[in-house]
């Protein structure tokens, strides 16, 4: 079968994998002249089932609503006459209570376990490397308050069989000893072991390789996806910039601009950009650098050791499609930076960098087949893109091949999961 992947992101790229490894002929369709120069080109680098827990909260309900009167936050909500982002806004409200939190966070751990096998055999198949650790993630917090209730959610994702560690400051330095210099600013926190960190930008161009090369994978650089060409109850073709590109099966991916074809085309796709910024530094002292991901809850910010560099990133802003960024987006993380690990990096080496998240007003990312006989989804993963990517892509391939899934899909296809 000839199938379309849109959007060579690290989603698209590894539906692309999964469904060569099929047996299928693949194009994918990507405007950039390389891969992963989305949204997946940086993030905070966490391969994180212990990050499995939804947005939606009844705390993010509070947290949402301050965003849109102080713009000091970690959060913040500009509102917008767009009635996309009121209508998304009004489901992820709807999506606020502690039934959706426990529901949605549970189907997401499920996926991000599954996904992170997933990625392990794929990088173990193919030698695709991605400066990876396997270290586990630390998720701490400042004040014992904090601590006290911040670690409800981990104690969830624990019944739910992820394995973690409440830790107190020693443990937590012991395992973390580039944390030494915060030892006392921090409470405590959680240790989940089998999270894992890496460039999600090598990860997605190295693997474009390897379709290229090992697995025929057609990869059209440089070409817009400008509509879609429906014949009765099937897309007949892909409108693009260099013409109309015929397929048998047709996969969007378009990371956070997937709802802006979709509903041209009548699919219920309530994907919206959520803006955050990362900045990537050469350590300048590697000892005085994380060993291991971690996330400081209460500042927001979470950070990664990609090889000898640290990236940290945060902040959640809804702001439409902007990419831009200003050296004040930055000025907390270097800050909340520089008081964890005081002369690891010099900020004025820093890549700066901003992106899109392709939430879903529920976090669940929506997989599956939709509307049309031929047309598949595999996109909306919001802030655990990097994580699941391998999990949805290999099965969304078992979905277009007919297959039964390896995991139990309950709560996750398209269709089932706002
Ligand atoms: C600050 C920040 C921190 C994050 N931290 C983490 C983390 O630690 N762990 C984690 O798991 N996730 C994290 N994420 C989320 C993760 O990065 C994303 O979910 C993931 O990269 C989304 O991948 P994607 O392939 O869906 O989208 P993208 O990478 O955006 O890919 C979509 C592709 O579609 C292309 N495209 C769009 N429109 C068209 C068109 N019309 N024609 C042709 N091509 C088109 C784009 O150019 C792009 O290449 C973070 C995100 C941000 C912003």
């Amino acid at each position: 079968m000839k199938v379309l992947v849109l959007g060579a992101g690290v989603v698209g790229t590894a539906a692309a994998y999964y469904l060569a490894k099929d047996g299928h002929e693949v194009t994918v369709i990507e405007r950039h002249p390389m891969a992963a120069r989305g949204t997946s080109y940086s993030n905070a680098g966490l391969v994180s089932p212990g990050d499995a827990t939804a947005w939606a909260s009844p705390s993010a309900l509070k947290t949402f609503l301050r965003g849109i009167f102080n713009h000091d936050l970690g959060i913040k909500v500009r509102l917008r006459l767009d009635p996309y982002f009121f209508a998304w806004s009004m489901r992820f409200l709807r999506q606020c209570t502690q039934e959706r939190l426990r529901a949605n966070s549970r189907v997401k751990l499920r996926l991000a376990l599954y996904a992170r096998e997933c990625i392990n055999a794929l990088s173990a198949d193919t030698g695709v490397g991605y400066d990876e650790r396997k270290r586990g993630i630390l998720y701490f917090f400042r004040s014992q308050q904090s601590l006290d209730t911040g670690t409800d959610n981990y104690r969830f994702l624990a019944e739910l069989g992820l394995p973690i560690e409440i830790v107190g400051r020693d443990r937590l330095v012991e395992l973390e000893p580039g944390l030494a210099g915060a030892r006392d600013k921090i409470a405590g926190g959680v240790y989940s072991p089998i999270d894992q960190t890496g460039d999600s930008r090598q990860f997605t161009e190295r693997l474009s390789a390897y379709c290229t090369e090992k697995l025929g994978v057609e990869f059209l650089f440089g070409t817009t996806v400008q509509g879609l060409d429906i014949e009765g109850d099937r897309v007949r073709a892909v409108m693009t910039s260099a013409g109309p590109v015929a397929g048998d099966a047709i996969v969007i991916s378009l990371g956070p601009e997937s709802g802006l074809l979709g509903r041209r085309y009548g699919v219920d796709l309530p994907v919206y950009p959520v803006k955050g910024y990362t900045a990537t530094i050469p350590l300048e002292d590697e000892s005085k650098g994380p060993t291991m991901g971690g996330a400081d809850e209460d500042q927001l910010i979470a950070y990664s050791r990609l090889g000898n560099r640290i990236r940290l990133a945060s902040t959640a802003e809804f702001t439409g499609f902007d990419r831009t960024f200003r050296p004040r987006d930055f000025a907390a993380m270097f800050r909340t930076g520089k008081d964890l690990f005081p002369g690891a990096f010099d900020e004025s080496k820093a890549e700066l960098w901003a992106g899109l998240r392709p939430m879903m007003p529920s976090s669940v990312p929506v997989i599956g087949r939709a509307r049309y006989r031929n047309l598949y989804l595999d996109t909306g993963h919001g802030h655990l893109g990097w994580t699941i990517s391998c999990g949805s892509g290999k099965l969304l391939a078992d979905i277009v091949a007919g297959r039964k899934p390896e995991i139990d899909t309950q709560g996750l296809l398209y269709g089932t999961a706002r």
